[in-house]
């Protein structure tokens, strides 16, 4: 066994919380050891999350869009799908190219990066199995745990290279004609997309009555409805009872609001959610607390229960976003290398890079309801929006939600195209304790999308004058 490997601060996990908070703390004049068992740097995000869903989607798009365009004047020709060169393009132009500079940016700081499975042993030592016959110890003196999470599994569903998670589905094997998506969530929804583009029907089952559960009807109406035109069929309030893989294809068997014995598909795509990676990396040999779900509580340091171990990312709680992780990536590595940071941001938004997008940050309708807090909506539809027009795409809204006695922008949900990109505007709005006033007076460039964020608080002021 080689010596050991002494380090200020091991990162154990290089998704975008780990290697982000390598990087930070190695700019802080920390010698830091990066380790994971991937093949690449990333993490689930940049191999098997984000970033190839996201290359899938805009490929999604424009095969969409051309579609559309047929009865406005422009007409296509069936597109030919190469799915080889697709697959490519995904993975070697995107994936790898972002992967490999992670490398290189590892490289330019002197991070040590080490493949391999890592297990703590103590509270101050990781033994990481490098290849079948080796490991190698790295004793340290502070510790980030970045493991991240894996997709949760359907119980009782049996092993058939045609039930696939969102790993599977993102390796694009084939075009399957019958797919069913299994979780009317973010992912399932996003990977839906992907292959009703590429030419499969797609089912969606979900339990809860909602796609996208938790968030307000209205928002996820546009959504709906155009998924409902394109899908085969949306199932809410449906629970999938059984999934029995024959050779004629995979028989599912649905209740609740739809009471389905038997089903066949092509192939199917469990997509119910994500499970915290805590208890797989023997955190507790080194005193790390875990809950029953595997999560790893922190303190808004990013401190675990033991003060010179740390946790960020997926492994410490939702929302399991990749700018929630680095967030906290950065905010651990400050904290180590002395800073006094805390978590203090009031909001972290999210997107479903769905057609049309959904995006959100800070408090919905429903949970205002809930927790009685006093507010006022806005929602500016974007049929009345001369950007929403030109782009063909009126089917969207933006949603602001002010705090009733102060006016304050408390929450705001935008649907549809480009919605994530948009939603940052709200963001800043709402870290800043922005009013609606201060909105309707910020001068927005016309036409674009941006100006239904404008128009939505000038409708809670009760000032807008003009549309379009
Ligand atoms: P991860 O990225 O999961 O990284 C954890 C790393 O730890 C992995 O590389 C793993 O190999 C390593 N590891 C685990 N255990 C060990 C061990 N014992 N030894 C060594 N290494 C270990 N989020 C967004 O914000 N936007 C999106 O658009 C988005 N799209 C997504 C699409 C899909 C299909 C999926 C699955 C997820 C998506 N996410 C998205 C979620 C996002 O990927 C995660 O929130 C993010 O990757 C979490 O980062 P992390 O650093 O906590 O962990």
């Amino acid at each position: 066994t080689p010596d050991a490997i002494q380090a200020d601060v091991l990162v154990l996990g290089a998704g975008p919380g780990g290697y982000t908070a390598a990087f930070r703390a190695a700019d802080l004049g920390l010698r830091v050891v990066l380790v994971d068992k991937g093949d690449a740097l990333g993490g689930t995000c940049l191999n098997v999350g984000c970033i190839p869903s996201k290359a899938l989607l805009h490929a999604a798009k424009v095969l969409t869009e051309a579609e559309e365009m047929s009865a406005h004047g422009i007409k296509f020709t069936k597109p030919s799908i190469d799915l080889d060169a697709l697959r490519n393009w995904k993975s070697n132009n995107v994936v790898d190219q972002l992967t490999g500079g992670l490398n290189q940016l590892a490289k330019q700081r002197s991070v040590q990066v080490i493949q391999g499975k890592g297990t703590f042993i103590s509270s101050h030592e990781l033994k990481v199995q490098t290849s079948d016959s080796a490991t190698q110890i790295i004793k340290f003196t502070n510790a980030i745990i970045a493991v991240g999470s894996s997709p949760a599994i359907l119980p009782g569903v049996p092993n058939d290279p045609r039930i696939m998670n969102s790993t599977k589905a993102l390796a694009l094997e084939d075009i399957p004609e019958r797919l069913l998506v299994v979780g009317g969530g973010i992912i399932g929804l996003e990977l839906g997309t992907v292959y009703d583009a590429l030419g499969s029907r797609i089912t969606i089952a979900e339990r809860s009555p909602t796609l996208m559960k938790g968030s307000d009807k209205d928002v996820i109406r546009p959504l709906h409805r155009r998924m409902s035109k394109r899908f085969e069929k949306i199932m809410v309030n449906t629970v999938v009872d059984h999934v029995t893989p024959k050779e004629d294809g995979i028989h599912v068997g649905f209740s609740g609001d739809n009471n389905i014995e038997d089903e066949v598909f092509d192939k199917v795509l469990v997509a119910i959610g994500r499970k915290p990676n805590g208890h797989l990396v023997g955190a507790e040999h080194a005193g790390v607390y875990i809950d029953e779900r595997g999560f790893i509580p922190v303190d808004k340091s990013m401190r675990t229960n033991v003060p010179h171990i740390f946790a960020i990312g997926d492994v410490v709680g939702n929302p399991m976003l990749a700018h929630k992780a680095t967030h906290e990536g950065k905010i651990a590595a400050e904290v180590i290398a002395g800073h006094t940071t805390e978590f203090t941001a009031s909001v972290i938004p999210s997107v479903a890079y769905t057609d049309p997008e959904i995006a959100w940050a800070g408090i919905t309708e429903n949970e205002a309801k809930e927790r009685g807090i006093g507010v006022e909506v806005a929602s500016f539809p974007w049929a009345a929006s001369g950007r929403a027009m030109s782009i063909n795409r009126t089917e969207g809204m933006t949603k602001l939600i002010f705090d009733k006695y102060t006016n304050q922008l408390l929450g705001a949900a935008i649907v549809g195209t480009n919605a994530g990109e948009l939603i940052t505007e709200a963001v800043l709005a709402i870290e800043s304790s922005i009013k609606a006033w201060e909105i309707g007076q910020t001068i927005h460039p016309h036409p674009t999308l941006s100006e239904t964020i404008c128009f939505a608080a000038e409708m809670n002021l009760g000032t807008i004058t003009d549309l379009y």
